[in-house]
């Protein structure tokens, strides 16, 4: 079988040819080393780091951007995301708090991109 892909491991995105014969995985197209280890993984196991907001409560901010501290595999990638949409936390939260753990037992933490401060009131 045979699949194309495009490199995002850096910005040239290169087109990479994936062909499995005889349960052996051959890149072609890559102009690196990372770009078969990312043409392999991608064949047979896709992966990606999720970057998205989450809603919070208590600061003059409306949403906090989040990361995974790994790659999760890419069919969770939607699961993840509706879990964290329903999400609502509440400031102050410092960057590299914990925001999910294990999401959607991926093993995977969530955690906050940046702190956000409480309202303070007067
Ligand atoms: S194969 Fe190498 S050069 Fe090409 S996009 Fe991937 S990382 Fe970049």
């Amino acid at each position: 079988m045979k699949q194309e892909f495009t490199c995002i491991v850096c910005p040239v995105g290169c087109t990479l040819t994936v062909d499995e014969e005889n349960h052996q995985i051959k890149v072609t197209g890559n102009q690196c080393k990372r770009g078969l280890e990312f043409g392999e993984k991608e064949y047979t196991r896709p992966m990606r780091i999720l970057t998205t907001t989450v809603k919070i409560e208590g600061s003059l901010h409306k949403r906090l951007p989040v990361i995974s501290k790994g790659e999760i595999p890419k069919e969770q990638l939607h699961q993840c995301l509706q879990a964290l949409y329903e999400l609502s936390i509440k400031a102050p939260i410092k960057r590299g708090d914990i925001v999910v753990e294990d999401i959607c037992h991926t093993g995977v933490n969530i955690v906050a991109s940046r702190g956000i401060e409480p309202l303070i009131n007067d």
